[in-house]
């Protein structure tokens, strides 16, 4: 049985898919979800597999992991290291790689599922187990909603799950309450008029509207975010012009931020929307600046009960050596909008995947779990916590 996760595993990772494109991950994940008794369905919310086990009575509980992989070249020098390459959203051609992990939650999902059915004379309740894909881009889990899930599919009593990250291996890190940040992304527009380089005067410079966009974004988290709260405004794109001496007619920014509470979120999102606007027409700007919001997540919070439930049986299992608080992160998930769309608890944790004291964080070109005892742990995790609210 571990042995053939080992397989599937390295099988993945090998084989890593770009968020959206996740079809031959889903197929594989299909195949081997069929054979251990659950109803399958594929194709929810893109390329979302979704299998259901009922098992009598009680509770429902829902299993979730991800499976898209990242436009990152490989260099952690693996024997079954990824040397796909794909197409990105944009036509790019770029390289492949399983760089946050997504393969283990998929592998460990799997082999959860199995023990679980297993085992299915010792509880009673019914499963429900997700496949996710895009969660890179923070869309795949509103598209599984939007699908459907809830009403195609029992609607669950708790949504439970993990992510590897680069805490030492075989040890799980929990956190209650707002625990990963809300996240946005906006690109935004800003609109001048170009002409020659060496007449100023009857141009209107979208560089020097965007250079000050960038430093008065600063004074958001420094004079307007109140100082016991955390925000992270970052501007992580910059383009205008193509050649020296000419001013060009537009300049883009690509602005990313990130809030622990929703109140924050949205000021900081106004405030942005202000200043750049306030800038174009500081500039002199005859035509408004365009915003497009790309990517949201909202803030990933862990119900404190069930979360503080759910690890009293992880010390039980795993000891307490093994099983610690961790701090927020900065990092954004969508696991969060499956609770918050049906209203019931949501419980998060990670685990750790890295042997020795290099320790590269994910999304990393080396960022490698150990195959063991990460996979076991991640199996073992997702099977405590969802017996935890099964019945029995
Ligand atoms: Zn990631
Ligand atoms: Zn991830």
């Amino acid at each position: 049985m571990v042995a053939d996760l080992i397989e599937l595993y390295q099988d993945l990772h090998r084989n890593p898919e770009l968020s959206l494109q996740e079809v031959r991950t889903a197929r594989v994940l299909a195949e081997e979800l069929r054979p251990l008794g659950y109803e399958v369905t594929t194709g929810v919310g893109g390329h979302g597999v979704v299998g259901v086990l009922r098992n009598g009575d009680g509770p429902v509980v829902m299993l979730r992991a991800d499976m898209d992989a990242l436009p990152v070249q490989e260099k952690t020098g693996l024997p079954y290291a990824s040397t796909a390459r794909g197409t990105d959203l944009d036509g790019n051609d770029v390289p492949l790689m399983h760089a946050c992990g997504h393969d283990m939650h998929s592998t460990c999902l799997i082999g959860a599922a199995g023990r679980l059915a297993a085992e299915r004379q010792t509880w009673s309740g019914t499963l429900l187990v997700v496949f996710q894909p895009a969660e890179e881009l923070a869309r795949g889990a509103r598209a599984m909603v939007a699908d459907g899930l809830f009403e195609r599919f029992p609607k669950p009593d708790i949504v439970l799950g993990q992510h590897v990250t680069n805490i030492p291996a075989g040890v799980i890190g929990y956190a209650t309450g707002p625990v990963m940040s809300a996240m946005d992304s906006v690109q935004v527009t800003l609109h001048g008029r170009g002409g020659h380089g060496s007449m100023p005067d009857q141009t209107i410079d979208p560089v020097l509207m965007a250079a000050n966009v960038v430093t008065r974004l600063q004074g958001i988290v420094a004079r307007e975010v109140p100082p016991a709260e955390t925000a992270v405004v970052t501007v992580g794109r910059l383009r205008a012009g193509a050649k020296d001496n000419i001013i060009p007619d537009t300049a883009e920014l690509g602005i990313n931020l990130r809030a622990y509470s929703a109140e924050v979120r949205d000021q900081v999102r106004a405030a942005i929307e202000r200043i750049v606007r306030a800038e174009a027409a500081a500039s002199r700007a005859e035509r408004e600046p365009d915003f497009d919001w790309t990517v949201s997540a909202p803030v990933m919070v862990n119900d404190p009960d069930a979360t503080l439930t759910t690890v009293d049986a992880f010390v039980r299992h795993f000891g307490e050596q093994r099983v610690t608080e961790v701090p927020r992160q900065t990092a954004s998930e969508d696991v969060g909008v499956y609770g918050q769309a049906i209203g019931v608890p949501t419980v998060f944790w990670f685990w750790g995947g890295m042997d020795g004291d290099a320790r590269p964080s994910n999304h990393s070109p080396e960022f490698a779990p150990v195959i063991e005892p990460t996979l076991t742990t991640g199996v073992e995790a997702l099977v405590v916590a969802a017996r935890t609210w099964l019945d029995g």
